[in-house]
């Protein structure tokens, strides 16, 4: 369990994990209750460097905010990424807010109302049209507000992702536009106000198979050039969509980023390029940008026997970190890594079962885990919670407190 690159990620000080450089004990003291959920400015920092180093230049990077809207998240993210996606007008505010210029700002999501549709519209964001209902209501927009709306064609592609998490893509539905459509609405669009960018595809999330999505990025640029001679105009946007994976449990083996990079640079000379010459290329990625940059940090507040079973009760739970309970998204329930803070170089002795403090089964962050013998008052931190953490659960069941958020 302590291999888990999750763990090593983050350094140790004086027998204690440490966040930014500030150990943890210490820094629950500096937020002065718990739970809370840290983040770890350098390894967000260092996270973009990996991805600039290995990708290739010609692919711009974009944050998708709804993996860690917290807005100082999305300010340091600012100065490091190309562009963001944005699923709200909530998010597209706190994008805004930052020094992203708004034509790098994309609204992409399915049910977008009219209101949130006419804030895009008079921000100058880009919008990824999800049905052609939508299209329709643009277009109408732009026409009232004297504002030629910058549009994408969120494509439903004809095919599927193997071995993601969240399939989005491919078969019915809500998002996108089905393939097979897309041609006639283009020319729909073409009679319309509108500036038409390209195309936007996402078909899937957590995958950490490399050979999947590169196929998925393969037909992704088959079907681009396939849609584009139906286009009014030369292509100036491609969005490929991400869905890369970060490993959460034990036998999950990283993605081969470099398998997915060295495909992408292929694909860029060999058809890109040639086919979509001012397409600007666009990987988005929430996930693998912040999910292993956060903790989410825990006090024990009862250790109790039953009937043979040490459980570790904690000040924390699902109501803010949803997905280590197994039931965000997941089909079997398995632990995310897990560690004693504040006794992080010391050896396992027991097994315990960890639990939230909520009133129901369902709130179990850590089932056997072997650790270190923890005492009440101790720092259980949870890895992996950059992403999808709290953004991702329901922090109003049981009425506690909602935690604090600090960037480090
Ligand atoms: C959620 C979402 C993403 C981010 O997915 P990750 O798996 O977190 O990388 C990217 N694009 C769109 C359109 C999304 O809805």
């Amino acid at each position: 369990m302590t291999a888990h690159s999750a763990i090593t990620a983050f350094a140790r000080e004086a027998g204690s994990l440490s966040v930014g450089g500030i150990p943890v004990d210490r820094l629950a003291e500096r937020v002065g209750s718990t739970p809370f959920f840290a983040y770890d400015r350098g390894l967000l920092t260092r996270r973009i460097e990996l991805l600039r180093a290995t990708l290739p230049s010609g692919i711009d990077l974009s944050y998708a905010v709804k993996a860690n809207p917290m807005p100082a998240v999305v300010q340091h993210l600012s100065g490091l990424v190309d562009s963001f996606d944005v699923a709200s007008a909530l998010e597209m505010r706190t994008a805004l807010d930052t020094p992203m210029p708004a034509n790098r700002v994309s609204f992409a999501g399915p049910g977008k109302t009219s209101a949130e549709l006419t804030q895009a519209v008079a921000a100058g964001v880009t919008i990824e049209m999800e049905s052609e209902n939508e299209a329709d209501r643009v277009a109408a927009i732009g026409e009232r507000l004297g504002i030629r709306p910058r549009v994408a064609i969120r494509v439903n592609p004809d095919f599927q992702v193997k071995g993601s998490g969240m399939r989005l893509g491919g078969g019915p539905q809500q998002f996108g536009i089905d393939s097979e459509r897309v041609p006639t609405v283009l020319k729909d669009l073409a009679a319309a106000d509108l500036d038409v960018l390209g195309f936007h595809v996402f078909a899937g999330s957590q995958n950490l198979r490399a050979e999947s999505i590169c196929e998925a990025q393969r037909r992704t640029v088959e079907l681009a050039l396939r849609l584009a001679a139906d286009a009014p105009g030369p292509i100036r946007y491609l969005n490929l969509g991400g869905g890369f994976g970060i490993p959460y449990h034990d036998k999950d083996e990283p993605l081969d980023l470099g398998a997915v990079a060295a495909n992408l640079a292929e694909l860029l000379d060999g058809a890109i390029r040639p086919g979509l010459p001012d397409a600007r290329v666009v990987i988005e990625l929430g996930r693998y940008i912040v999910g292993e940059c956060g903790v989410y940090v825990t006090r024990i507040v009862d250790r109790k026997q039953s009937r043979g079973k040490t459980f570790l009760v904690v000040d924390g739970g699902l109501h803010h970190q949803l997905a280590a309970s197994g039931n965000f998204g997941q089909v079997i329930r398995r632990n995310y890594p897990l560690a004693i803070a504040n006794r992080i170089d010391q050896d396992a002795e027991e097994t315990a079962t960890v639990v939230g403090c909520l009133c129901t089964p369902l709130d179990l962050l850590g089932n056997d885990v072997s650790l270190p013998r923890a005492e009440i008052g101790d720092l259980v931190v949870l890895f992996q919670a950059g992403a999808y953490g709290l953004t991702a659960s329901p922090t109003a069941f049981l009425s506690h407190p909602a935690p604090a958020e600090v960037l480090v």
